[in-house]
């Protein structure tokens, strides 16, 4: 097998998805020679590579998608609170304008 040809192959058999006799002779001819044999090792070193930035940016993706939900249940629990203490306020408003036992419907004072 020429060079040429064998570099062909060498993604290929990388991913080991040469068919059995053309991965055996590629093999044999990177065991021949030196140069492709190096181009392969760069190869395998690149995809390696590769490999590894797609972990780093799967996870980083998951580590933000955890910050956004962490970040969402926040703001959810910040809406809850506000909501309390608007009605809380609203309360004290209702009971500090209207003396107690005015107001229409109070059992203890019902209307005449
Ligand atoms: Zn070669």
């Amino acid at each position: 097998m020429r060079c040429e040809a064998a570099k062909r192959r060498l993604v290929l058999l990388l991913h080991e998805e040469l068919p059995p006799k053309a991965s055996v002779r590629t093999k044999d001819h990177l065991l021949k020679c030196s140069g492709c044999r190096a181009e392969f090792e760069e190869m395998r070193g690149i995809f390696r590579l590769l490999r590894w930035v797609g972990r780093v940016e799967r996870e980083r993706a998951q580590a933000r998608a955890r910050s956004e939900a962490a970040k969402s249940r926040t703001l959810e629990l910040m809406r809850r609170e506000f909501a309390r203490q608007d009605a809380e306020a609203a309360r004290r408003e209702r009971e500090r304008t209207s003396p107690p036992g005015s107001e229409a419907g109070d059992p203890s004072n019902p209307p005449l």
